[in-house]
């Protein structure tokens, strides 16, 4: 029998995508073996209802610039198309109708930052979201352990038992959009501070209060 594909959601609001990403994108793909991730940017995510983002066709365009040299790597715009608040548990289901649908067995995973973790019990049917995908945790601060004892009694035994499975135990990346955000306002941001191609279109667009090089001329 064929060996079943490995393939990740990697979702987020990607306002911009930013190495950090890119890079736990790389360390989880190393580590679980995965074959495929996908990045799907969120219409509109649960915690960020009433927040202005980027337009998501920015988002997702810079998305398949920075990912675009990485075969294994493909980027979906299903939540956008679906648009509204863009709950993981539906993104999974459909996810998981694909993959029975296909040719082959699929095994699906699901990438997250750690700072997530406080707020996962609240998610949309979460026994559901992590018996659909096994979560790949990537470490932002805190420690695992302090994480993994806050969540133990709002969540089963065992799904915190996956969650645990899913630490990846790599340093801490500090990359963050609200940074990058912050510092392409205050005209900070260095060139290589971003993927190939991103700033390219960030300074096109005018997003996150860029200065265009014409405008600046
Ligand atoms: P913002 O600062 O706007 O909240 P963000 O940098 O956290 O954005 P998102 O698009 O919200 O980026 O992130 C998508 C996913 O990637 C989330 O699960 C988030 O926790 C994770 N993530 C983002 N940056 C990092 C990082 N530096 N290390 C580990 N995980 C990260």
């Amino acid at each position: 029998m064929a060996p079943s594909s490995r393939i990740a959601l990697f979702g987020g609001s990607f306002d911009p995508v930013h190495r950090g990403h890119l890079e736990v994108a790389r360390r989880a793909a190393a580590e679980f073996e995965l074959d495929r991730v996908i990045f799907m940017p969120a219409a509109t995510p649960p915690h960020k209802v009433g927040k202005d983002l980027a337009p998501g066709s920015a988002r997702l365009a810079m998305l398949e610039r920075a990912t675009s040299e990485e075969a294994s790597w493909e980027v979906s715009d299903a939540e956008l198309q679906r648009a509204g608040t863009s709950f993981t548990v539906d993104t999974l289901r459909t996810l998981a109708e694909q993959c029975r649908a296909g040719e082959g067995a699929a095994e699906l995973f699901m990438i997250i930052g750690s700072d997530n973790l406080p707020g996962l019990p609240a998610w949309r049917e979460v026994e559901e979201v992590l018996t659909l995908a096994q979560p790949i945790v990537a470490w932002r601060e805190g420690t695992p352990e302090g994480h993994l004892a806050e969540l133990a009694g709002r969540l089963p035994a065992d799904l915190v038992g996956r969650l645990s499975d899913g630490f990846m135990r790599l340093p801490p990346l500090s990359e963050s959009a609200t940074e990058v955000r912050a510092r392409i306002a205050a005209g900070t941001l260095e060139d290589d501070e971003l993927p190939a191609g991103v700033l390219a279109l960030i300074e096109r667009d005018g997003l996150y209060g860029m200065c265009s090089p014409e405008a600046q001329a």
